[in-house]
């Protein structure tokens, strides 16, 4: 087993090796910026019941509508707060660098195209919390406009223009997955030479499935996450690290060798 220094030199080598790498990013990215993940000690799902926002449930009353304004207006505060961290600039560097294809990513926050990464290079597989979305005509409005609505009272806002229930533009459990994105990240998982997963605990399907369809394509496989995943057994190499120390010193190694 390679120690944790090695390690870093051996994820830089690999780096540099590849021509089309593929990030996959999970909330722990996004713990270092301020914003809780679902399922570290003190997660969001420490505190609420994920059976209670279900994308079924939603639909099925005005109280559970209610139910999930509340949950999801409580955790907006840290989100729309949070700035880029260490791990999200490390990503843009390296995308700078030439040496990322997209990064697929778990997340809601927006904080890739923050730190850089170009919208057309970020897919996110999860819809976004920036925007809020009429389910009955697709209507968008901007989250900080609703949010607005929602202080000075509205408990479930309705849209300006058919009156739909209206629900921030993420995708909740049940509810079906964003079809061009997935499709673009299966493809691009599939064309990848590296896949570079970063902060996720790779339990949450479809998602968790892209770093086996890389590997099955001929892709080698980091992972870096605090805690192991069940896709450790598949990955060439596994960094147990805080991303926000962890891709930093990657990323100065890659440039060290690059300059040799
Ligand atoms: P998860 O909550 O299931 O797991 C996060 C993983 O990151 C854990 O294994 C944890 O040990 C690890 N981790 C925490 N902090 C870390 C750090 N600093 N460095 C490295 N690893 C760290 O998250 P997931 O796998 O992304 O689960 C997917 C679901 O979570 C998605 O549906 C996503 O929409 C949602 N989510 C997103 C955000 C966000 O946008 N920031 C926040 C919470 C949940």
């Amino acid at each position: 087993m390679p120690h944790q220094v090695d390690k870093i030199d051996i994820a830089a080598s690999m780096i540099l090796e590849s021509k089309r790498i593929v990030v996959f990013t999970g909330a722990g990215i996004s713990t270092e910026s301020g914003i809780s993940d679902f399922r570290s000690p003190g997660g969001i799902w420490s505190r609420f019941d994920p059976g209670e926002f279900t994308f079924q449930k939603f639909l099925s009353s005005q109280q559970s509508r209610e139910k999930y304004w509340e949950f999801s207006t409580s955790t907006w505060p840290e989100m729309a707060v949070a700035k880029r961290n260490r791990g999200h600039y490390a990503i843009a560097v390296l995308y700078e660098m030439g040496k990322i294809d997209c990064v697929i990513t778990q997340n809601i926050d927006g904080l890739h195209q923050k730190s850089g990464v170009p919208e057309e290079r970020v897919i996110e597989l999860h819809g976004t919390a920036r925007w809020v979305n009429c389910l009955e005509c697709g209507r968008r409005y901007p989250r900080e406009e609703i949010q607005g609505r929602v202080a000075s009272g509205e408990k479930v806002p309705h849209c300006d223009s058919c009156g739909g229930a209206m629900k921030p533009a993420t995708i909740s459990f049940g509810q079906p997955m964003p079809e061009k994105e997935t499709r673009e990240a299966e493809r691009r998982s599939a064309g990848c030479d590296l896949f570079l997963v970063a902060g996720s605990s790779l339990v949450v399907y479809p998602a968790a499935q892209m770093p086996l369809t890389a590997k099955d394509s001929g892709a080698k496989l980091i992972i870096i996450n605090l805690e192991p995943t069940p896709h450790d057994r598949y990955a060439d190499l596994v960094i147990y690290e805080k991303t926000g120390e962890a891709l930093p010193q990657i990323v100065a190694r890659v440039k060290d060798k690059r300059e040799k």
